[in-house]
C-alpha cells in the first residue's frame, strides 16, 4: 500500500460561494413586494399605451461606447465585458434605451405607427462600487416615447407615467427636478463657457479633482455630474445652461413646464443636471422621493433617486438609423422596492386558503392527495400539511392558515368513502360522500 492510500489526504473543505459583490437574490420574502412593483409598471405602461420590450442581456460592446459616449462614467469603468470563444466582444447590458435602439433599427420598428411607446423590465449591469441602493446587477423599469417629432408634450408624458407609477405605489409626494441641455447648436456654446469658467477658476483657487481635469477636455458637461467635494463646491458658481441655450431650446423647455403646470405635476429647475450620457439632448429630468413625505425613512438616508430620463433626438443616428425624435425614463426598481419596505407600504397579504384539509392515519393519507388535486383542478383552494403526521399539528397549522373550514380524513372516511367538512369558526360538522364533496365545498364557500 501507497502512504497516501494509509494517509488519505483529507478532502479539501467545500468552497461556500457568495452571490457575486453589489449582486444580491431576491428570497421568497421579498417576492411580493416585487411582484407589486412589477405588477404596477404592467398596469401603467398597460394604462398609458406603452407596449413590452425585451432586448437581450448581452450586446456587442461598441453599442454603448456609440450611444452612451466613449467618456461616460458608464462606458469608461462600468461595463462588464466579456469575450466570446469566436472573439466578439460583449458587455451586460448597463441601461435599457441603447439596447431598444439598437432593436428599433435592427427591426425596423420605425414602420409602426408613431410615435412607438415602449416599456421593459429587466436587469441591468454596472461595475460601480455597491453602497446603499447603488449595486453591480439591478432592474429597472423604462418608458420610450420613439418616432413621431419632438413635440415637448411627449418629454411631459414620459414624466407623467414615471410619476404615475410611483403614485400608483402610493409614493405621491416627489420632486421631479429638470433642466435643458440644450441642441447640438447651443450646446457648444455652453461647453465653452463651462470650460472658460473651469480652466480661470482653477488657476486662481480650489482645485478640481484628477478625473474632472480630464473631463475638461473629453466631456466637460460631466464636470456638473462629480461627487467629489470639492467639484461640487466649485460648480455651485458655474454657468448654467439655459443662459446659453439657443430659442427653439428654450421654447421647447418652456413647452415641457406648461404641460408639467397642465398637469398639476410640481417640479423644480435643477441647473446642474445634466445626466452623464452622451445621447441625451434637451429635456433631463430625475424623480426623487420627497423626504419630508417619507416619514418613515431614518434622517440619514441619502436622497433618493428613483428613476431618471431625457429626451435622445440623436441616439438613432448615432447608432446608424435615421433622426429619430425620441424621449424615455427608467426606474430603478430595487429602489422602489426598498422605499415601499422602509415606508411599510408593502406587507404581503397571507395566503388563506378557503379550506384545509387534515389527514389522520396512513390510508388516509395515501387518498389526500389525490382529493386535494381533484378540488384544486376544481378551483378550490386547499391548504395542507401532509407531511405532518399528528393530529395536533396539523390542526395547528390549519388555524395558522386562517382556513374558514377544515375537511377531516380519517381511517372510518377513508373507508366509507367520505369526508368530514368542519366550520372552524362554529365547529359545525358534517360529514358528505366523497363524491358529493365538491358541490357541498361550492355551495358553502358561494
Ligand atoms: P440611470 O440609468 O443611471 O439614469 O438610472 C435610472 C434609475 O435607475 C436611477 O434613478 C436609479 O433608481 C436606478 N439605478 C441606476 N443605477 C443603479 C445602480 N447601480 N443600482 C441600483 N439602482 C440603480
Amino acid at each position: 500500500m501507497t502512504a497516501a492510500k494509509n494517509n488519505p489526504k483529507p478532502a479539501a473543505a467545500p468552497t461556500s460561494f457568495q452571490s457575486p459583490k453589489g449582486m444580491h437574490d431576491v428570497l421568497p420574502a421579498d417576492q411580493y413586494a416585487w411582484d407589486v412593483v412589477r405588477d404596477a409598471v404592467r398596469r401603467i405602461s398597460e394604462q398609458y399605451h406603452f407596449t413590452r420590450i425585451d432586448t437581450t442581456l448581452l450586446e456587442p460592446e461598441q453599442l454603448f461606447a456609440q450611444s452612451l459616449g466613449a467618456s461616460s462614467d458608464v462606458v469608461e469603468r462600468q461595463m462588464f465585458t466579456l469575450r466570446t470563444r469566436g472573439d466578439d466582444a460583449l458587455v451586460l447590458r448597463p441601461e435599457g434605451t441603447a439596447s431598444i435602439a439598437r432593436a428599433y433599427i435592427q427591426h425596423g420598428l420605425s414602420q409602426l405607427p408613431k410615435p412607438l411607446r415602449l416599456y421593459y423590465i429587466g436587469s441591468m449591469f454596472r461595475y460601480e462600487q455597491p453602497q446603499a441602493g447603488r449595486f453591480r446587477q439591478f432592474t429597472q423599469a423604462g418608458f420610450e416615447v420613439i418616432g413621431g417629432d419632438d413635440d415637448p408634450m411627449y418629454d411631459a408624458q414620459t414624466i407623467l407615467t414615471t410619476c404615475r407609477l410611483m403614485e400608483s405605489l402610493k409614493l405621491a409626494k416627489l420632486i421631479v427636478k429638470l433642466n435643458s441641455i440644450g441642441c447640438k447648436t447651443c450646446r457648444p456654446v455652453y461647453r465653452k463657457k463651462l470650460v472658460d469658467f473651469y480652466k480661470n477658476r482653477n488657476s486662481k483657487s480650489s482645485t478640481i479633482c484628477k478625473d474632472c481635469e480630464r473631463r475638461l477636455t473629453a466631456n466637460p458637461l460631466r464636470l456638473l455630474d462629480c461627487k467629489n467635494e470639492a467639484c461640487i463646491e466649485i460648480k455651485k458658481n458655474a454657468p448654467i445652461s439655459l443662459n446659453s441655450i439657443c430659442a427653439y431650446c428654450k421654447a421647447h423647455f418652456k413647452g415641457v413646464l406648461e404641460y408639467l403646470d397642465e398637469l398639476n405635476i410640481p417640479y423644480v429647475l435643477d441647473h446642474y443636471l445634466v445626466r452623464g450620457l452622451d445621447y441625451y439632448n434637451r429635456t433631463v429630468f430625475e424623480i426623487f422621493l420627497d423626504r419630508e413625505d417619507a416619514r418613515g425613512l431614518a434622517a440619514s438616508t441619502p436622497d433618493i433617486a428613483l428613476a431618471g430620463g431625457g429626451r435622445y433626438d440623436y441616439l438613432m443616428p448615432l447608432l446608424g438609423g435615421r433622426d429619430t425624435p425620441a424621449v424615455g425614463a427608467a426606474a430603478g426598481l430595487e429602489r422602489l422596492v426598498d422605499v415601499l419596505k422602509m415606508l411599510d407600504l408593502v406587507r404581503p397579504s397571507p395566503l388563506t386558503p378557503q379550506l384545509f384539509l387534515i389527514h389522520i392515519g396512513d390510508l388516509a393519507k395515501k387518498k389526500s392527495l389525490s382529493i386535494i388535486e381533484l378540488l384544486r383542478r376544481e378551483g378550490i383552494d386547499v391548504g395542507e400539511s401532509l407531511g405532518k403526521e399528528s393530529l395536533k399539528s396539523q390542526l395547528r397549522a390549519a388555524d395558522k392558515s386562517r382556513a374558514h373550514y377544515a375537511l377531516i380524513f380519517g381511517q372510518k372516511e377513508a373507508l366509507e368513502e367520505g369526508i368530514i367538512i368542519r366550520d372552524l369558526q362554529t365547529g359545525a360538522q358534517e360529514t358528505v360522500p366523497l363524491t358529493h364533496v365538491v358541490h357541498e365545498l361550492r355551495r358553502r364557500l358561494k
